[in-house]
């Protein structure tokens, strides 16, 4: 399969750790006969610094021609005091999500195996490692609706049309039959109209076309609860925009370091934006101290989510829990413990790399 990929690299850590995104990319490449043909250009602050925009047209128009968006990260100290509009974050992410029609937000939260003293959660519960995704809406509901507030009140509308919730909801059967085939819907149907309207949808979806996958329903309180005591029993948690929000960051604290954590944004054709769930780490860059599993997980879910490449998406997955088993360790995930290996970025890279 021939494939273009536009690179933006971005600030900060972004550009080191695509470096090492992109080679096994190409490894993956020459081992499966596949054509990835990478464009790269300038997002975030580094296109402030070279055109006066973060989101060039240039950079925007190469975008549209390829098949996926690989994203690095953007912001740092040198643009903070840029208005919000003309930030890196605000003026490049959020027109892309806009452009692209980016519905869907993937966020896996993930422990490996030999990482459990990076989550704060207790030995027992976490034991053999956990892996979930968090399926948020991210067009539609409260954060969308009418606002207003005026003298003595204030109101946000939450509203969610049927075609809306349908097609989430097709994503994560879809995502859950690619991965361990259950759907955790989450809601709050004991009290909202709009999250009784959205677990309807979600059952006639499932009845009609997907009921061999596993379905089952939580109240947004308790799955806050139920994630922190059986993280290892969810596969695909499919959700409203705002408590996706919520649930999404959860799971990131139980997963350890940001450094691990890919997502992805996805819109109806598949099309996706895939980027780390951290920032740019202005504190680390240029140091080769990044964790670059987070991107190389990116450009692994670019692969399953975008170009339906299952086998090589879980080779690269495997090529990275072995190189964990075998103690390398960056920085960020480093405990100390007998038999690791302290590295850094490239090292890192170059390790995943040779397991693939
Ligand atoms: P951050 O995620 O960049 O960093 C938080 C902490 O996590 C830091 O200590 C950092 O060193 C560490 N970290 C993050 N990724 C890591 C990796 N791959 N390996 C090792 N350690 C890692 O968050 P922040 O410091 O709040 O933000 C820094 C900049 O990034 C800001 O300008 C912010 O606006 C921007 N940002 C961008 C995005 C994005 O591009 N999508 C997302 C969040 C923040």
């Amino acid at each position: 399969m021939k494939k273009k990929v536009a690179l933006l690299p971005g600030d900060g850590i972004g550009p080191e750790v695509c470096r090492e995104a992109v080679k096994v990319l190409d490894k993956i490449a020459d081992k499966y006969g596949h054509e990835f043909i990478f464009e790269e250009k300038k997002v975030g602050g580094a296109a402030i610094d070279e055109f006066g925009e973060p989101l060039p047209n240039d950079t925007l128009e190469t975008c549209q021609n390829s098949d996926a968006i690989l994203f690095g990260s953007v912001g740092g100290p040198k643009w903070d005091n840029l208005a919000p509009e003309k930030r890196p974050e605000v003026g490049s992410l959020l027109p892309l999500r806009k452009k692209f029609d980016l519905f869907v937000n993937l966020r896996p939260a993930r422990l490996f195996p030999n990482l459990e003293s990076t989550s704060p959660l207790k030995d027992k519960i976490i034991e053999g490692g956990f892996d979930f995704v968090v399926l948020r809406e991210l067009t539609g509901g409260i954060y969308f609706g009418k606002k207003g507030k005026e003298e003595g009140r204030a109101f946000d509308e939450m509203k969610y049309e049927r075609h809306e919730v349908e097609r989430i909801t097709r994503v994560a059967f879809e995502a859950a039959k690619k991965r361990k085939g259950k759907v955790t819907n989450v809601d709050k149907s004991n009290v909202l109209l709009t999250s009784v309207f959205w677990r309807e949808v979600v059952n006639e979806v499932h009845q009609a076309e997907y009921s061999d996958v596993e379905l089952e329903h939580l109240y947004i309180d308790n799955a806050t609860m139920q994630i922190l005591v059986r993280p290892k029993d969810f596969d695909v948690i499919l959700t409203s925009n705002m408590f996706g929000d919520i649930l999404s960051d959860e799971a990131a604290q139980i997963s350890g370091s940001l450094g691990n954590l890919p997502s992805a944004s996805l819109n109806e054709s598949n099309f996706g934006l895939f980027e780390p769930a951290g920032g740019s780490a202005p504190d680390i860059a240029g140091k080769d101290m990044a964790n670059p599993i987070a991107q190389i997980l990116s450009a692994s879910m670019m692969l399953k989510y975008s170009f339906s490449m299952d086998k090589e998406s879980e080779d690269i997955d495997q090529a990275i829990k072995k190189s964990l088993e075998s103690g390398f360790r960056t920085g960020d995930i480093f405990s100390g413990k007998e038999g690791e290996k302290k590295v850094g970025t490239q090292e890192m890279g170059k390790i995943i790399l040779e397991n693939i």
